[in-house]
């Protein structure tokens, strides 16, 4: 089987319905995986999910796919090794090809203040639950030979932390899995459908106001990408976020295998290798926040000549297609997910340009919270009274370029 082979997806669309238990804004990754864990875990499937254009159209299909739980603060280790279980599982559990494979993540250093966070990134990781090791020079060259050594003569390699349980998995086909696993249980998912507006009935959410019209709804959950502090403000609520744009690119095929995925945070890229082939590069989110999706070739400069010179080997390779999403960037680089203050009103934001990995466990814990009514253990810590109270969860692990 290869990734032309598809299958038919019968899915059953349906016209919006006046009113649903719970309404969830946004049909990227988080927003689908709240609706499938509801209907899968928790027997609740009186849901819309309205999208403002297509599944996966925001970031869930625009990022470079990476999956890891190597970070840096012990909440977010164990929620993103959650993750990983999850993702690991998922293919089967949904019977779907999501083209999911392990491949190994080295993170390299380049100054010996590089090599002491990589060395506490590792100690850290193993004491809450993911396999991470650091890794000298001479296992670099035998885990990944393509790596010059040298940086090109001015970023030598000092040595890595190497994050056994990276993976990948292709970004549209994990969308499209979570969709379809919760239409079948019944939940709708209705494509340009734009909320313009909440129903607002005193303090309380009770609705949102589509292009289509109003939908009534138990519960609203925001789970809109970088578009969230729009959304939000409709419900009275001023969040700490700020949309960015991110960029990423491939080059044509390496005709090699580049079996694991290489970060460096002096050089601030990282790389990895698609299923075609392509090498697929990515870097920091562009300073000036914005909410345009214009790539442009001060980018692909940069970030090529960085990529160049820790994998020479690149510069043999042409460029192929570039593209740019908006992230839902907070403060401390850490998700908030949960209760607003507003009732009626949930979200799940500031997934900035870590979120795909997280979509299994923000999923299945927003679904845990809105079924119960209790914050579960693993997201407490990501609430968003935590910047009212003081307890930022300050994470230098959770970008790979930082
Ligand atoms: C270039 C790039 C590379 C990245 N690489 C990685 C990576 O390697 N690993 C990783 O873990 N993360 C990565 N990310 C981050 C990751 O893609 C996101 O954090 C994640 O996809 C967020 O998912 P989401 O469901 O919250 O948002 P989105 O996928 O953006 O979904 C939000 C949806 O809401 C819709 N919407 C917005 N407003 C409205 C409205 N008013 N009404 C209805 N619908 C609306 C949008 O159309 C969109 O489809 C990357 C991001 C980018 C841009």
């Amino acid at each position: 089987m290869n990734e032309f082979v598809e299958r038919k997806v019968e899915l059953q669309w349906h016209e919006p319905k006046r009113s649903y238990d719970v309404v969830i804004v946004g049909g990227g990754g988080h927003g689908l995986a709240t609706a499938y864990y509801l209907a899968t875990r928790h027997g609740i499937t009186n849901i819309a999910v309205l999208e403002s254009r297509y599944i996966g159209a925001g970031n869930s299909g625009r990022n470079t796919t990476i999956i890891r739980s190597n970070y840096g603060i012990p909440e977010a280790v164990r929620f993103y090794q959650r993750s990983i279980e999850l993702y690991q599982h998922l293919e089967a559990e949904t019977d779907r090809w999501m083209m999911h494979q392990r491949k190994g993540l080295l993170w390299i250093a380049h100054t010996e203040a590089g090599v002491r966070a990589e060395r506490a990134r590792a100690e850290v990781n193993t004491a809450f639950g993911a396999r991470t090791e650091f890794v000298t020079p001479s296992q670099i060259r035998e885990i990944c030979p393509q790596v010059d050594l040298t940086g090109g003569g001015i970023w030598p390699v000092l040595g890595a932390s190497y994050h056994l349980d990276g993976a990948t998995a292709r970004h549209d086909r994990v969308v499209w899995a979570l969709a379809e696993g919760a239409m079948r249980r019944g939940v709708h998912v209705h494509q340009r459908t734009p909320v313009t507006g909440l129903l607002i009935d005193g303090d309380r959410v009770i609705g949102v106001e589509t292009e289509r019209g109003p939908i009534a709804a138990g519960l609203v959950v925001s789970a809109v990408g970088g578009h969230v502090t729009a959304l939000a403000a409709m419900a009275g609520v001023r969040l700490p976020i700020r949309t960015h744009p991110l960029q990423a690119f491939v080059t044509n095929h390496y005709a090699l295998a580049f079996d694991q995925m290489v970060a460096s945070s002096n050089l601030l890229f990282y790389v990895s290798q698609t299923a075609r082939g392509e090498m697929l590069i990515g870097a920091e989110i562009d300073r000036q926040p914005g909410y345009s999706y214009q790539s442009g070739y001060h980018f692909l400069q940069s970030c090529s000549f960085r990529a160049l010179t820790l994998l020479p080997f690149l510069r043999d390779l042409r460029i192929l297609r570039q593209w740019t999403g908006v992230c839902d960037m907070s403060p401390d680089y850490s998700p908030v997910m949960g209760e607003t203050g507003v009732p009626g009103f949930y979200l799940t934001t500031g997934w900035g340009t870590w979120g795909f990995k997280a979509i299994p466990a923000g999923g299945e814990q927003m679904a845990e919270l809105i079924a119960t009514g209790r914050t579960p253990q693993l997201i407490a810590p990501f609430s968003l009274n935590r910047f009212a109270q003081d307890r930022t969860m300050a994470d230098r692990g959770s970008a790979g370029t930082h």
